[in-house]
């Protein structure tokens, strides 16, 4: 058994509270979506078939780099899109994949833009998240999704799977956290504008808020 430092105790406590706090707002429901976290000998993950809102920080599954179990519990099936993440992106340092309501219902949308799915409606929007390309749809589990990832994953943190949902990573827990919840926002945004004549940013706006807050 590998030893737990400090820094592993708190960030599996802080993915407990995270997964909660989800699943109370109802953003996650029975036992969909995970959350994981790269730690410099390996990578944390949610269990398979565990429900966010009720995980037990001791029993989050602890793997290596390969992806293999080195303690806790079985981890969730979607475990190879994680490991696509970290190794397409050095500076990734936790991924989160939902089935959140809002940001599902645009992945089902006929006529959206592949290359970019959501239009640059607010300036936390383009802050957090920017470019979210498509990723087709594959079947649960199916691992070709994992090497479609990688290709998308590589150029933007974050991607929409086909009739599926968000995967973001994050340079920390927090940060993949709150990428994740301003993408579900403004998928719920982009459907109550439907029918609308919207005003997005610019691309003279976009550029200033690049030049202020640069990533
Ligand atoms: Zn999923």
């Amino acid at each position: 058994m590998s030893s737990v430092t400090n820094d592993e105790t708190k960030l599996r406590e802080r993915m407990a509270e995270h997964g909660k706090a989800l699943f109370d707002r109802g953003l996650t429901f029975g036992s969909a979506g995970n959350i994981s976290v790269r730690l410099d000998d390996g990578w944390l993950l949610t269990p398979t078939n565990s429900c966010l809102g009720r995980l037990d920080p001791a029993r989050i599954a602890k793997l290596d780099d390969q992806g293999k179990l080195l303690s806790g519990d079985p981890p969730s099936k979607e475990a190879f899109m994680h490991r696509a993440v970290y190794e397409e992106r050095a500076g990734a340092r936790a991924v989160v994949h939902l089935h959140s309501t809002h940001s599902v219902a645009v992945s089902c949308l006929e006529g959206i833009d592949p290359a970019n799915v959501l239009p640059p409606l607010t300036a936390y929007y383009v802050m957090k998240i920017g470019t979210l390309p498509l990723v087709p749809y594959f079947r649960p589990g199916d691992p070709a999704l994992g090497e479609a990832i990688r290709e998308y994953i590589a150029k933007t943190p974050a991607v929409l799977l086909a009739n599926h949902g968000p995967v973001v990573a994050g340079k920390s827990l927090d940060d993949a956290m709150y990428a994740t919840e301003e993408l579900e926002e403004t998928a719920k945004l982009f459907l109550l504008l439907q029918n609308h004549r919207t005003r997005p940013l610019t691309p003279e706006q976009i550029d200033d808020l690049h030049t202020h807050f640069p990533s």
